[in-house]
């Protein structure tokens, strides 16, 4: 099956044109469906339908195929079912995150594209699979004139009273940080542990269980960080929850003051201390970004359902210069600002080559001043840590060069700081970088360390939020849906 999959992929331009060729006969046929009655038809076409896909691109009947906008290879085989992909683990071999034996998808898509004359990488977000469609047929869906959704993308935003808003608009170079929350229904736990990051950052970006494993959940963490003064970036993926949880939690989070939504596919349950856990994958990152902006900019649910209170939230995506397909990534990110995106956070840079590339085809699109770009940073303790991250961790790109230096290093820890200032200096220097994003689980100790020496905030110290900022905005909920 996988050898046909590849080539169908292979043979993109002569399934594209079957394809097209198909949506006429279908509208032809339009009369007739409509004698017997859709209803009627739909049995005998899903089943003629689901063999013939099937056999070629492993469908799986998701009812709005996005084949032809994906170089014939089909999305739905994703592990993830991301739709609006590639996720940022893809492998160095363009090997999927989830299951390296199989190319990732949307590699093969994109290879698929260049097979198909005229095709080009489509830059709207594809709406969300619905779960009421799926076995049904998408040619009976294309004889009704009703093929694919349009994409949703909602109307600009406008400012909210994100701090981390303000700081960048205001042309700041910032500064954000990770905070991995504890294992613990104890708030000292998380207070303990906010001493490194007071004066050092603007933001602080709470996880969301993290590489699959269980912890203190980003929400009340966040609203923990509030009450401490600080600016917190709430992080949220799409693998635990479907869009009825997600919306609520979305609308939980702006009541209680959180002004920063961070959205992402999410971490496969097969690489967690759960992995018998049943992921959800209902929305993926960009279906859950322009949820969210639908949400504030059109004050209503995904459903059409009217809000009284719109959650006033500055929105984030991630972003991986680093993984393949590298052409396709700055393409990737116009998606995701069109999604809704308005900041993105990177993962780890240790390649100044490929980010500059990756910049300067950013420049030439014009994506930085639309969207705000914080380049992924953190201290790596020793070779032997580098190695295993390059190994373990999907889409974490690290030359051979920087790991013969920290193995040739006397003190490879003190090393591994060095390269993350040497880093932090450099990539401040790129046109339409906008701020770096310390990543140091297990090292929070060395962030102001790692602040201080790269001379980053150039003198300023990001204060403590307004006592009354968590409060205020909690105490005034119904904000009018039309701002
Ligand atoms: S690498 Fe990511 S996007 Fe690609 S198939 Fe695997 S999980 Fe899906």
């Amino acid at each position: 099956m996988l050898a046909l999959r590849r080539w169908s992929v292979r043979n993109a331009g002569l399934h594209a044109r079957a394809y097209r060729l198909l949506q006429p006969v279908l509208e032809a046929l339009r009369p007739l469906f409509r004698a017997f009655g859709y209803a009627r038809v739909e049995k005998p076409v899903a089943v003629i339908e689901a063999a013939l896909k099937g056999l070629f691109f492993d469908c799986s009947m998701c009812g709005y195929c996005l084949l032809s906008a994906n170089g014939m290879a089909c999305p739905m085989n994703c592990p993830k079912s991301v739709r609006n992909g590639p996720c940022g683990g893809v492998r160095a071999d363009g090997g999927c995150e989830v299951k390296p034996e199989m190319q990732c998808v949307w590699v093969e898509g994109w290879r698929g594209i260049q097979h198909i004359k005229g095709a080009t990488f489509p830059l709207l977000p594809n709406a969300p699979a619905s779960a009421r469609n799926a076995g049904t047929s998408s040619w009976l869906r294309m004889a009704r004139g009703e093929h694919t959704p349009p994409p949703i993308c909602g109307a600009p935003a406008k400012a909210t009273d994100s701090e981390l808003e303000r700081v960048l608009a205001a042309g700041t170079f910032a500064v954000t940080a990770e905070f991995s929350p504890p294992d613990s229904a104890d708030p000292a736990d998380v207070f303990a542990q906010l001493a490194h990051f007071r004066g050092q950052v603007d933001a602080i970006n709470v996880t969301d269980g993290s590489g699959a494993n269980c912890h203190m959940s980003s929400l009340g963490v966040s609203a923990l960080l509030l009450q401490a003064g600080f600016e917190p970036v709430m992080q949220i993926t799409c693998r635990d929850r479907n869009r009825i949880g997600i919306q609520g939690d979305i609308l939980g989070a702006a009541a209680l003051g959180i002004r920063n939504l961070l959205c992402l596919t999410g971490d496969s349950t097969v690489v967690g201390d759960h992995p018998d856990a049943k992921p959800v994958f209902d929305l993926d990152s960009m279906s859950l970004l322009q949820t969210a902006r639908i949400m504030r900019d059109e004050g209503r649910f995904l459903s059409g359902r009217k809000l009284n209170g719109v959650p006033r939230l500055y929105l984030g995506g991630a972003d991986n210069p680093f993984a393949p397909p590298f052409e396709m990534r700055p393409l990737r990110l116009a998606r995701k600002i069109a999604a809704g995106a308005q900041f993105v956070q990177t993962q780890y840079c240790f390649d100044l080559d490929l980010l500059e590339s990756y910049m300067a085809r950013v420049r030439d699109e014009g994506l930085h001043e639309r969207c705000r770009i914080l380049i992924g940073v953190g201290p790596i303790a020793s070779a032997k840590t580098a190695r295993w991250l390059r190994s373990k961790v999907p889409g974490v790109h690290i030359p051979d060069a920087l790991i013969a230096r920290l193995e040739g290093a006397t003190d490879p820890r003190a090393e591994g700081r060095r390269i993350c200032v040497e880093m932090i200096q450099a990539i401040r220097r790129i046109r339409g970088v906008a701020g770096v994003h310390i990543m140091a689980p297990r090292q929070d100790q060395f962030i102001p360390e790692l602040v201080r020496d790269s001379g980053v905030l150039g003198g300023r110290r990001p204060g403590p939020l307004p006592a009354t900022a968590g409060k205020a905005a909690a105490s005034s909920p119904t904000l009018s849906p039309e701002r």
